[in-house]
């Protein structure tokens, strides 16, 4: 099974704990840690579902709920405004922004997605956290042994 790439770089953020203070709801993060995704088809569904949140990229406001419509209207609304927000902290960017998914829907294209899933899956790594180091293995093995996981975590 293929972990989802946000648990696996940051297991307490990404993790069963978080609640969405935004809304309220309950294990936003729930799918993240485990059991994992058997494609990456089904990884891509979840990142969209849950990693790609409508945020301001100047101020990293995000604009939570259920309905991306109007999320994306809020968003345009508050970016159209004309006192322009502040430029914000880039560490408060969340999830996958536009310019990630258009790099993730071209390698769509490539064949045999799945055939080559553990390599697909570190392309999907490098491309959204840039510069970072890659994990041992893209298999979610976080689930079965948390404490062999959390021990080797900070590299
Ligand atoms: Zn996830
Ligand atoms: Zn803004």
């Amino acid at each position: 099974m293929l972990a989802c790439p946000f648990h696996k770089r940051d297991p307490e953020k990404y993790g069963i704990q978080q609640t969405n203070s935004a809304n309220g709801k309950k294990h936003k993060y729930r799918a993240c840690t485990g059991p994992g995704f058997k494609s990456i088809q089904r990884l891509k569904e979840h990142l969209k579902r849950v990693h790609s949140p409508v945020q301001c990229n100047r101020c990293y406001k995000i604009f939570p709920g259920t309905d991306r419509a109007t999320c994306l209207a809020n968003l345009s609304e508050h970016q159209k405004e004309s006192d322009a927000c502040e430029l914000g902290d880039a560490s408060k960017k969340e999830g996958i922004d536009a310019v990630q998914w258009a790099a993730l829907e071209r390698q769509n294209r490539k064949k045999n997605q799945e055939a080559h899933k553990l390599e697909k899956w570190f392309e999907i790594w490098d491309v959204l956290f840039p510069g970072a180091k890659r994990p041992e293995t893209p298999c979610e093995y976080a689930f079965l042994f948390p404490h062999f996981f959390s021990r080797n975590r900070n590299h």
